[in-house]
């Protein structure tokens, strides 16, 4: 008898599995607000103008773009150069105005000259934490700890890579609606207090726009994480896919990084960064995105050869080199200063129209959760409970994930006033 014939149906993706759904729904008025893509008002995933510019850049230079040889196992170098260069530099920079972190040395300039960061071009942020977690497993820690919402794919990434602790943290209390910072905290100290054994724990902190529930802690809630998790020496894994998409600001959002690079933070383990440029530039199907690792300022140079030598040899075995195309746009967005700077105004304008759908919706169904200014980002966390998502979906053809998460920008003037109504009905 063949084994094939004994593997079990694999759930439908959480979330991916909802657009098949939706795919087959007969229904002309069905509403797709499952999936993070940026649409505008007519439902079109559009280009953004800066990548549109850089794209056709490209697209003229024979030299760019026509060569389809191979990249590098991480990369090439002149992405690996200006990513870094963005992340560490200008998003750390103290003198940045937004930054919130002046009068302190340039931490991330330090790591840039001293060579400590190890950088490796990634398929995209879920490409980044597929590599941290394979390479964690391998060499530090199959522990870890994970917000109690989070995307639902950070469980599935962790355990496909050789995690097999998986802990929650309290972030959120459905009830109240509220952050729950104290209590996670709490959580922490007593879970990794209670642990006797040598391995340290990984913990993974949404850096902005938390996925689902679209709130973040204060810059005063993260002082006191980062001091805790660096009290007990948890091994940071920031995951940063929505830089920008919080405030507008791509430098403001990086708070927790320029946080965690302060030599007193960079724990012996080091610090893990998987961050992805599918949503801030609309890089989606790309898959541009990065994984970094700091090592701690003790470390003698040879841990970082060894580190790099060791994603190389990870990445070799599981698809050999990344992608060339999408890394050459965002590389050119990176470099130019025009381009930069449209990059800057389409970010900004991605999350007024946000900001805009937001208020329209609170406005339509006098539900002030919704424009709640505490909430940020491509989603609104409804708190609809699963029977509700059920029903919108069933009765309806409004699709939301699971949780309650609705993905903002599907909503538009054609579908608003349905979407609207049926909030109304549902609610009653
Ligand atoms: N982390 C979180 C929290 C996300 O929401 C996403 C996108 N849905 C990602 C990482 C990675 O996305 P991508 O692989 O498209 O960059």
């Amino acid at each position: 008898l063949s084994l094939l014939n004994q593997i079990e149906l694999a759930p439908p993706d959480k979330i991916l599995g909802l657009t098949e759904a939706f795919n087959r729904d007969p229904n002309p008025d069905k509403v797709n607000l499952t999936v993070g893509i940026y649409k505008d008002n007519s439902g079109k995933v559009t280009t953004l103008p800066a990548i549109a510019r850089a794209q056709r850049i490209i697209d003229h230079h024979d030299v760019l773009n026509r060569n389809l040889s191979y990249l590098p196992i991480k990369g090439g170098k002149d992405y690996a150069d200006s990513v870094k260069n963005f992340l560490y530099d200008e998003s750390c920079a103290p003198s940045a105005k937004s930054a919130g972190y002046q009068n302190t040395p340039n931490y991330g300039k330090d790591l840039l000259a001293n060579n400590r960061i190890s950088f490796t071009q990634t398929l995209s942020g879920t490409g980044a934490l597929a590599i941290c977690a394979k390479f964690l497993s391998l060499f530090v820690s199959k522990k870890v700890f994970i917000p109690n919402f989070s995307w639902a794919n950070h469980k599935n990434i962790f355990s496909s890579n050789g995690f097999k602790e998986f802990k929650n943290y309290s972030y959120y209390d459905a009830k109240t609606g509220q952050l729950t910072v104290d209590q996670w905290l709490k959580d922490l100290r007593a879970q990794v207090s209670a642990d006797s054994s040598k391995e340290p724990s990984c913990i993974i902190l949404h850096a902005c726009c938390h996925n689902p529930t679209g709130l973040d802690p204060t810059r005063e809630d993260w002082d006191k994480i980062i001091d805790t998790i660096n009290e007990l020496k948890m091994i940071p894994i920031i995951d940063m896919a929505y830089q920008g998409m919080e405030s507008g600001d791509l430098i403001k959002d990086a708070y927790v990084l320029r946080k965690c690079i302060d030599p007193k933070y960079v724990c012996d383990n080091g610090i893990f960064l998987c961050q992805s440029f599918a949503k801030n530039m609309g890089l989606y199907g790309e898959r541009v995105g990065s994984l970094s690792i700091v090592s701690p300022s003790n470390a003698p140079p040879t841990v970082k050869e060894a580190v790099d030598s060791q994603l190389k040899r990870i990445i070799r075995s599981i698809y050999s080199s990344p992608p060339g195309y999408g890394s050459r746009v965002a590389n050119l967005v990176l470099t130019d200063p025009e381009l930069k700077q449209q990059w800057g105004k389409d970010v900004q304008n991605m999350v007024a129209r946000l900001q805009g759908i937001r208020n329209d919706l609170a406005g339509n169904l006098d539900w002030s959760a919704v424009n709640d200014s505490q909430q940020h980002g491509m989603f609104f966390f409804t708190g609809f409970p699963l029977k509700t998502v059920q029903k919108l979906r069933d009765e309806y053809s409004i699709y939301l994930t699971d949780d309650g998460r609705l993905s903002l920008s599907g909503i538009n003037d054609s579908n608003i006033e349905y979407v609207s109504d049926t909030f109304k009905t549902i609610r009653q």
